[in-house]
């Protein structure tokens, strides 16, 4: 058994489970959350802190599809560990329904495609050393927005 997020975590991602996890086993996407399957040790206690009763254990019916996506976004999403700020409209969507359709994301939390642009300007520069630098047009603020 393992225990695993479901979809009314989406845009919601309130965060009153990362810290109480005692294996550090939740993930962040750009608008929810996700945990490893398999790092997960079954304690339960990050169930009763989420406040819109978006962690299951997976023995509940029809969460078959949500425990595959838990085992993969956690493969491709950044670990985290420390409570963040949730979304300030978060309210706005505690109670609404299928929000998977409307607004599900794969990609990773803003702050880990920061650090891959990061990473890929860092390679590019490098490899452009002994070179003339090419016009860059890329500025703090466009970049946080990419
Ligand atoms: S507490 Fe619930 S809504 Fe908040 S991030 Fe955790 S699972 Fe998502
Ligand atoms: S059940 Fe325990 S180990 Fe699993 S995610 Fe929740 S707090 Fe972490």
């Amino acid at each position: 058994m393992t225990y695993v997020v479901i979809e009314a975590c989406i845009k919601c991602k309130y965060m009153d489970c990362i810290e109480v996890c005692p294996v550090d086993c939740f993930y962040e996407g750009e608008n929810m959350l996700v945990i490893n399957p398999d790092e997960c040790i079954d304690c339960g206690v990050c169930e009763p802190e989420c406040p819109v009763e978006a962690i299951q254990p997976d023995t509940e019916k029809g969460l078959e599809k949500w425990l595959e996506l838990n085992r993969s976004l956690s493969a491709e999403w950044p670990n985290i560990t420390r409570k963040g700020e949730a979304p300030a409209d978060a309210d706005n969507f505690k109670d609404e329904k299928d929000k998977f359709d409307k607004y599900f994301s794969k990609y990773p939390a803003k702050r880990e495609r920061q650090r891959l642009i990061g990473a890929i300007l860092v390679r590019l520069c490098r490899s452009r050393i002994g070179r003339p630098l090419p016009k860059c047009n890329i500025t703090r603020d466009s970049a946080a927005n990419l």
